[in-house]
């Protein structure tokens, strides 16, 4: 174990943020680097639990003690043969995960938890810098082939898996670049693009084919992809997102989040090549929506010089602590402030859209909201509450409805299960021989974590499909449920 005493010795420290002011100037990522003495402390705090509770709360299953044991004697090398060992790409839950095994840490019952997300994060970026990251290109190939379709985190881990059990793998993907959400969704200053770009060229150093602009279903088609692979896996998301049909919803000035955030990417990264359709720059700008997605617009709404944000969320402001009702070890809805939200705009909450207010040209103006209570699972609106807030523009970020009804779907004849998303069994088959689905497509608007450890588990089902027998780990079946998430 680490340090016996480093949890009665040493508080958590988590590494600061870059001062918002300085921040605010540029796209870079938000967190400065911890020294690594520093680290190597907090992940002394690790008490290697009898029953590791953090292992159920991590959907990989991460062996977290044995890692946070091998960082605090500084064994670098063998810390990230144990965090590969169950994570194709810790770089990017070392970032972005919101840490259910963190809520899940026995240290946190009664003080602050392991800083274990930090620890992961370290423990790849070290290995990045000492040249630990290496192609792992298979022996023999098996002489199977296997089409990927989408190169999000659900599609990357699937293809990695699969590439390096000897099975040639091409990954489709609709968009100019490589990513899904990580690429396109997520913005800048929460991950740097280069740390996609360093994995690709790690994935194809080890065989995995990618083809890019190439929408499945118009380019090539479902039966011409049965015919030409062994096999195919679905990681195509849940892009089909919610919209709200109030009164004025036709303004100009109401976009989807994701109809926004790629060009803030794209201007970030310096690669418009036009002027962006939609930008904040002098803005009065309304997010409806408190999640992940409208924090994203929001921070990039900051970056590009909007005169004003407000985020708006229908569901009341969360509690500091844990509700009783979400004891640990879960994942307790509680009030988080993200890096975005530290850096500007005001949030209003139990508030909701009734009606978008417009000039004579057709150009938004305002919000009238209404103040909402959430009576016996139902949202009413208190009377008299009604009030108008100014707005130039408006993000919708309330989530998505899983996976676009694509003529795709319809050419492979996959069917759906009763919340739109892409019917699976327990073996990650859809209902059609030869096709499996991983990640959001089959399980809904999710989380990075879930959808590498979902593209790790599909691999290993693709794997004895195609062999009749795996060695692949799957961490997680689809009708599991995680304690925490
Ligand atoms: C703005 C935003 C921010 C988020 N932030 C976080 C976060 O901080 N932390 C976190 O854990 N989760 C976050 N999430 C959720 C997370 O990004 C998703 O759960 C995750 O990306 C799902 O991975 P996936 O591989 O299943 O799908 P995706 O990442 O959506 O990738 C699907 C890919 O399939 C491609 N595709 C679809 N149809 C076709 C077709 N017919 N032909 C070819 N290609 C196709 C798409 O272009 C896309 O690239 C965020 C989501 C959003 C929208």
């Amino acid at each position: 174990m680490a340090d016996p005493r480093g949890f009665l010795t040493t508080q958590r420290e988590t590494p600061k943020r870059r001062a918002v002011d300085v921040r605010i100037r540029d796209w870079k990522e938000v967190y400065e680097e911890q020294p690594f003495g520093d680290l190597q402390k907090q992940a002394g705090r690790c008490m290697d639990c009898g029953i590791p509770f953090c292992h159920q709360g991590c959907p990989l299953g991460n062996l977290i003690p044995e890692w946070n044991d091998l960082i605090w004697r500084g064994e670098r090398s063998e810390a990230i043969n144990r965090l590969h060992a169950t994570n194709n790409f810790p770089e990017f839950t070392g970032r972005l995960c919101p840490a259910p095994c963190e809520t899940a840490c026995v240290v946190a019952i009664n003080t602050e938890a392991v800083t274990i997300k930090q620890v992961e994060l370290r423990t790849i970026e070290e290995a990045f810098n000492n040249n630990l990251v290496l192609p792992l290109p298979p022996d023999r190939l098996t002489g199977k082939t296997i089409a990927v379709i989408g190169s999000g985190p659900a599609g990357l881990a699937a293809a990695q898996q699969l590439t390096r059990a000897g099975h040639t793998v091409a990954v489709y993907e609709r968009a100019e670049r490589i990513g899904g959400l990580l690429r396109y969704g997520i913005p800048e200053f929460k991950m740097e693009k280069s740390i996609v770009d360093r994995r690709i060229a790690q994935m194809e150093a080890e065989g995995t084919r990618f083809r890019v602009g190439v929408n499945v279903g118009v380019d090539i088609t479902g039966q011409e992809l049965r015919t030409k692979y062994d096999a195919v896996v679905l990681a195509i998301g849940a892009t089909n997102w919610r919209d709200l049909s109030v009164p004025g919803r036709d303004f100009k000035g109401i976009h989807q989040a994701m109809e926004y955030l790629p060009w803030g990417n794209k201007q970030a990264l310096g690669e418009l090549t036009i002027e962006a359709p939609i930008n904040a720059n002098g803005k009065h700008v309304v997010i409806l929506g408190g999640g992940d997605t409208g924090a994203d617009c929001l921070g990039t709404a900051i970056r590009q010089g909007a005169a004003s944000v407000t985020q708006l969320e229908i569901m009341p402001r969360p509690t500091q602590e844990r509700p009783s009702s979400q004891p640990w070890p879960t994942y307790p809805m509680i009030y988080r402030v993200s890096s975005a939200h530290e850096e500007a705009g005001e949030r209003l909450y139990a508030v909701s859209t009734e009606e978008f207010l417009g000039d004579a040209d057709g150009n938004l103006r305002a919000l009238k909201l209404v103040e909402t209570k959430f009576i016996n699972g139902k949202f009413e609106k208190v009377e008299g509450s009604e009030h108008e807030i100014p707005a130039d523009l408006v993000f919708l970020a309330m989530g998505f409805l899983g996976p676009e009804k694509s003529e795709m779907i319809s050419q492979l004849e996959v069917q759906l299960d009763d919340r739109g998303n892409i019917k699976r069994d327990d073996a990650f088959a859809t209902t059609e021989e030869g096709i499996f689905v991983c990640g959001d497509a089959g399980r809904g608007q999710s989380l990075i974590v879930w959808a590498i450890a979902e593209g790790r588990s599909a691999a290993s089902a693709v794997d004895e499909y195609l062999m009749g027998e795996t060695q692949l780990p799957a961490p997680i079946e689809p009708t599991s449920r995680s304690l925490t998430v």
